[in-house]
């Protein structure tokens, strides 16, 4: 997604949808128009960092990241390949879990 920052200032809803978004990707949020502007969301980006910073005290992913971690995230990745490959020899038994996928 682009154009987020074409200078139309969100609402504290629409940046609560987004925030963990911008988090997660990576992006500076600091800079993020409705953190320069809005009080609330900078007082609670300063909740999240610390606890972020608590979080990489425990543990140190960044050095060692816990095979556990990758192996999960792993299995959910090829779970979710397999799902869609797995569909033509699936005809007899519909997965539940996957109930948007049959109406392609
Ligand atoms: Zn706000």
């Amino acid at each position: 997604m682009t154009g987020q920052y074409d200078g139309k200032p969100m609402t504290c809803r629409e940046f609560d949808a987004v925030m963990l978004e911008l988090i997660a990707s990576g992006e500076d949020i600091n800079t993020h128009p409705h953190i320069q502007s809005c009080e609330l969301h900078r007082a609670l980006l300063r909740d999240l960092q610390a606890i972020a910073d608590a979080a990489k005290m425990l543990f140190p992913a960044e050095e060692d990241p816990p095979d556990d971690l990758w192996t999960k995230l792993d299995d959910k990745l090829k779970a979710a390949t397999n799902d869609s490959e797995k569909k033509t020899d699936h005809s007899m038994a519909k997965v539940e879990a996957a109930p948007d996928d049959e109406e392609e």
